[in-house]
């Protein structure tokens, strides 16, 4: 019989049904893998359609002009962009209802010029220069004082969302604190004027003398699978030191996640068979609101579960794998 433990979220005091059964075979799982497959004829991340994919805001190049071949990584504005950079910062109110004009900005860091390359396939020094361009576009968007947040995200797979299977992530700049992030906010708040100490450094003090739930932790950057993981194998990377907006991370950091990141994909391709994932980057207010109680972190989020009545209607997810067994098979 699996016994199932209700476990709170010590961030966001959100509430995970997980199973404690022994490991569930794969097969259990709605497993879709990511397949690579030849260049259609029109995708516009190619090398080669740097003109379909648009005007490049930033580019690894060894040197060359803009907009042509020749590059690593190359960032551009999201052709159907959910924010603009054009609008009014002023919210409407119509008695019950608020709104605002779609202020921000959508874009898209293309981390390949090749095809069929996922974003772990790229040796480390490339992965470098993708996250180098997540934090050099933050570093921009951060001047224009109508932003107060900027998450970064990736579909991984057709089942994750993606529309494109060319390896690419996607910036949104906002002019508020967007939903999750605030969620997260308030509970660190919460921690830090409770015990007057951030609670991503107690939380990684916490789990490494603890241990079930390490999956990696090499120069600064620690891999856990956290504690209410909403899907199996949901994994965290952070850096060990007091570290709250992405923006501030040196070379020396971002090499060491980039080794982490394509470590930690790998043994997730392994155990899950090339899955669809999410990965979502969430990193403190721009304005330093949160600095003292936050940590930039980057969640992975395999999609081998789907969401059902009891996600959408209760807002409890249920984890047919506990944490500390998927660290365990992600560790071997
Ligand atoms: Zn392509
Ligand atoms: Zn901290």
């Amino acid at each position: 019989m699996v016994t199932t433990e209700l476990r709170t979220d010590p961030i966001t005091g959100r509430i995970v049904a997980i199973d404690l059964g022994p490991f569930k075979r794969k097969d259990d799982f709605a497993l879709e893998p990511v397949r690579l497959e030849d260049p259609p004829a029109h995708c516009p991340l190619c090398e080669g359609r740097e003109a379909d994919a648009g005007a490049e805001i930033l580019a690894w190049r060894e040197g060359g002009p803009a907009n042509v071949p020749g590059w690593s990584v190359r960032v551009v504005p999201n052709r159907h962009p959910m924010l603009r950079i054009e609008g009014q910062m002023e919210t409407r109110s119509a008695g019950l209802f608020e709104s605002r004009d779609g202020l921000g900005a959508h874009e898209v860091i293309i981390e390949t010029p090749i095809h069929d390359q996922p974003l772990h396939a790229l040796d480390v020094d490339h992965l470098w220069r993708a996250l180098w361009a997540w934090r050099t576009r933050i570093q921009d968007l951060k001047r224009d004082s109508r932003f107060s947040s900027v998450a970064i995200f990736k579909n991984h797979g057709r089942a994750a969302g993606a529309r494109l299977d060319h390896a690419h992530s996607q910036l949104t700049a906002y002019p508020m604190i967007y939903p999750a992030l605030a969620e997260k906010l308030r509970g660190a708040a919460r921690h830090l004027s409770k015990s007057g100490k951030c609670i991503f450094c107690d939380l990684v003090a916490q789990e490494r003398s603890d241990g079930r739930r390490i999956i990696r932790d090499h120069d600064g950057i620690l891999a856990i699978a956290p504690f209410a993981s909403r899907v199996p194998f949901e994994t965290w990377l952070m850096s060990r030191n007091h570290s709250p907006r992405f923006e501030d991370a040196t070379d020396a950091t971002l090499h060491a996640l980039a080794a982490a990141l394509k470590d930690v994909m790998a043994r997730i391709d392994w155990a899950l068979e090339r899955p669809a994932c999410n990965l979502v980057l969430h990193t403190g207010p721009l304005d330093g609101e949160g600095d003292a109680a936050f940590h930039w972190h980057l969640e992975i989020v395999p999609r081998v579960t789907r969401f059902s009545g009891l996600e959408w209607g209760s807002g409890v997810h249920r984890n047919p794998v506990s944490p500390e067994q998927a660290a365990t098979v992600l560790r071997s």
